[in-house]
């Protein structure tokens, strides 16, 4: 079906399907000129956007419209879960090439509602153009935490212990992969591959976080490994010392680079897109908070401490050398790894 036969508000009535999934704190969704919402007494509101554009974050060859709903909501409760909250209510705004099937644009709520359902987002409203060029897409999200609850990026000290949840430099392992073959890649690269097409947010693990004693600081890991520490690192005034060993890193995105003839600590630190969670522990909490993690069965790696700021950010190699971190990560007006193909 064509755009131009349903018109932007037969779209919109299209597109609202069961667009509340935990509907209590909805006085008015779609339909009118904002949102109303209630907010939980006791929390503090938390509020992120993030935009994505075809060709430099998603190829619709790959992920398809689906995926690109997903993972638009996915990397907004990130951003949201790297607080400790829990994300609560979302606006979508799409801007769509002109001859875009409707059925096309169904997909991709059809991937927004996939992740929604995961945490019990509300899409509570959105808007709707036409663009001449990609497709564009943007979506704000509220969350909530309680009150006093939130982590910040400034709160790590020299001598607290660096963790990262999950395994690093996946995704961009899963976009190298995408830029050799999009055509038919070999079964052990699939979750590789989904780690950068289907990224997973760590909300249950930010929640925990937020609710014990000693994390000093937390942020996700949307920019690759050197560019979070580097953000941790300047808001705390604190430098530190990452051990190239401890790195969590799987075999396969080992090999990979190896055969390529590409350093894999390149994936890890400028790599990004893991959306892993990165955070720092006093020394009088890490005990508590690693047994809570433990047990709520969420994997975990001490990757480096915090040292003071005139030491700057330094690795020490499995050589034994050591070397100062000079990767920025992903940045959008430098020549980065991306979804277009270098030249
Ligand atoms: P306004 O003119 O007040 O901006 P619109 O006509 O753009 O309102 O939108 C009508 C309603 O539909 C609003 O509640 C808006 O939030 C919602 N809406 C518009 N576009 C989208 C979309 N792409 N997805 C979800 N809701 C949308
Ligand atoms: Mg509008």
């Amino acid at each position: 079906m064509k755009l131009s036969e349903v018109g932007e508000f037969g779209l919109i009535d299209l597109l609202k399907k069961d667009a509340l999934l935990s509907p209590q704190q909805v006085i008015a969704g779609i339909g009118d000129d904002a949102a109303v919402l209630k907010s939980s007494p006791g929390h503090w509101q938390l509020l992120t956007t993030d935009m994505l554009m075809e060709g430099i974050h998603f190829r619709l060859d790959w992920s398809g419209y689906y995926g690109v709903g997903y993972k638009a909501l996915a990397v907004n409760i990130s951003d949201v879960a790297a607080m400790g909250g829990n994300p609560t209510h979302a606006v979508i705004s799409v801007g769509i090439p002109e001859h875009t099937p409707v059925e096309a644009m169904q997909e991709l709520y059809r991937g927004f509602r996939e992740m929604a359902g995961k945490y019990g987002v509300n899409l509570v409203g959105g808007d709707t153009v036409r663009s001449p060029g990609p497709l564009v897409i943007n979506v704000a999200l509220l969350g909530e935490v309680p009150e006093g609850r939130a982590i910040f990026r400034s709160g790590a000290k020299p001598g607290d212990l660096i963790y990262t949840t999950g395994q690093l430099g996946s995704a961009a392992a899963g976009l190298h992969l995408l830029l050799e073959q999009p055509e038919s890649p070999p079964e052990w690269a699939s979750p590789l591959i989904k780690a950068h097409l289907f990224p997973e947010p760590r909300v249950t693990a930010g929640r925990l976080l937020s609710q014990l004693a000693g994390v000093s600081s937390l942020d996700d890991n949307s920019d690759g490994l050197g560019a979070e520490l580097r953000e941790i690192c300047r808001a705390s005034s604190v430098g530190c010392t990452i051990w190239e060993e401890a790195l969590p890193v799987r075999q396969e995105v080992r090999e990979l680079a190896e055969g390529r003839g590409v350093n894999y600590l390149d994936w890890v630190f400028n790599g990004g897109e893991d959306f892993e969670l990165l955070f720092t522990i006093g020394p009088s909490g890490q005990r508590n908070v690693e047994e809570a993690l433990r047990k709520a069965q969420i994997t975990f790696t001490v990757i480096g401490k915090i040292t003071p700021e005139d030491q700057g950010l330094k690795i020490g190699r499995n050589n034994g050398v050591w070397e100062a971190i000079t990767a920025t990560g992903y940045n959008h007006f430098q020549e980065s790894l991306s979804v277009v193909p270098k030249e």
